[in-house]
């Protein structure tokens, strides 16, 4: 091994230990198995967790814990920084940062801790927790260029809504210190989900792309910052019903897609995390995943109104939900039906656990369904989608007492 290769590794080394990401470690208690030792640190009892305890100890399936040997828990040390656990973490949630708080507190209180995080600086976080948190590490390696994302002044030119939408004229300032990710679900080398309207191949990160212009151009006419995740050069705002498909979306800073896909989902959250780190003064941040969904007849026959997703853990993620649904919910059920929306958790999404900002995400109807694919190829529709959010943004934005 070359000298310059071990600089550069302990170099790596050191920058992961800045970190401080070990793991708890514990023994078990008399009698206590896998399951008990989960249920003591206030684990989920979950077989997923019993597995992850399992690959954390390099123990075989069924294999059981010993008494008087040592195990890492699926929780991880962080060096508090005396501030906050916020900033500590990097998050902005502010319910997030009070669950690890009450957490900390519960294991010193029921003495599953001896010592106390405020005076030993070790921040537990347990991993079912750690949304956001393993963000930190990629955002290093991405580098963005300082590109405006609002309105200076009265009037703006953004070429990428296309020559007709480029010129932006500020409306208020309503949105003012507020920072939106408007993230048009998937684009450059994944088209995302695909029907076949007569010879016609329906794309999904076509649509979901031009209601994400849609939506970011009313937003900016409201004073707010907003960054266009994805962006495709050649596409403005488009009128057609078909929106055909190719293959130029880039990331914000015109930074090419990688072709993996899940370095792909990385570096999408990556880039989130350095924008949200490059706004320190905002006084919010929200991230608005656009998608559209591709569900077969059978399992939903009818068409599908906008649908909201979050993570569990995210008390302002479920509250945007909730007031977006609540703004569209009108406007579906003055049709002579009722609304099909609904608001759930997921917790498996990349975009939804890793970025650092509030995070939704919307699936704003089935690309399989006929109706569906004549509604979405209606410019008027797009446009009444992101008129739509904009006025729940809006309603957001004013009723926002926390903050960030
Ligand atoms: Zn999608």
């Amino acid at each position: 091994m070359s000298r310059l290769i071990w600089v550069v590794l302990v170099l790596k080394a050191c920058l992961i230990s800045a970190n401080a990401q070990n793991h708890v470690t514990a023994l078990p208690h008399e009698s206590e198995g896998i399951m008990g030792m989960l249920r003591r640190f206030e684990l989920p009892v979950t077989p997923q967790m019993v597995t992850q305890f399992r690959r954390l100890n390099n123990l075989k399936p069924n294999e059981g814990v010993k008494i008087d040997q040592t195990y890492r828990m699926p929780i991880r040390r962080y060096r508090y920084n005396q501030k906050s656990i916020r900033t500590t973490l990097g998050i902005s949630d502010y319910s997030h940062a009070q669950r690890i708080a009450d957490y900390n507190n519960r294991m010193t209180a029921k003495g599953v801790r001896e010592d106390n995080f405020l005076n030993s600086l070790a921040l537990w976080v347990p991993d079912h927790e750690a949304k956001n948190i393993h963000a930190a590490t990629t955002e290093r390696e991405v580098r963005i260029p300082k590109t405006s994302p609002q309105i200076q002044g009265k009037t703006a030119t953004w070429p990428i809504f296309g020559s007709k939408y480029a010129t932006i004229t500020r409306q208020d300032t309503k949105l003012a210190g507020r920072v939106y990710y408007i993230d048009a679900g998937h684009g450059g080398p994944d088209p995302g989900a695909i029907s076949k309207v007569g010879g016609f191949s329906m794309q999904e990160d076509e649509y979901a792309y031009d209601i994400a212009l849609r939506l970011s151009r009313n937003l900016l006419r409201h004073g707010a910052k907003v960054y266009l995740i994805v962006q495709d050069p050649n596409d403005g705002i488009r009128e057609g019903t078909r929106l055909l498909p190719d293959k130029h979306e880039v990331f914000w800073g015109n930074i090419e897609m990688v072709t993996n896909f899940t370095d792909r989902l990385r570096q999408r959250s990556g880039i989130v995390n350095a924008l949200f780190d490059q706004n320190p003064e905002a006084t919010a941040h929200r991230l608005l995943s656009i998608h559209v969904d591709s569900r077969s007849l059978k399992d939903v026959p009818n068409p599908m109104d906008p649908h909201f997703s979050y993570y569990s853990g995210s008390d302002d993620g479920a509250r945007l939900s909730r007031i977006l649904f609540d703004t569209m919910k009108p406007f579906y059920t003055t049709e002579g039906r009722s609304y099909s929306g609904s608001i759930q958790t997921r917790d498996q999404l990349h975009m939804l656990l890793y970025p650092k900002p509030v995070a939704i995400l919307i699936e704003t109807a089935n690309i399989q369904h006929p109706i569906d694919q004549g509604r979405l190829m209606k410019s008027s529709y797009r446009q009444a989608i992101a008129d739509r959010l904009t006025t729940g943004l809006l309603l957001e934005a004013k009723t926002d007492i926390t903050g960030k």
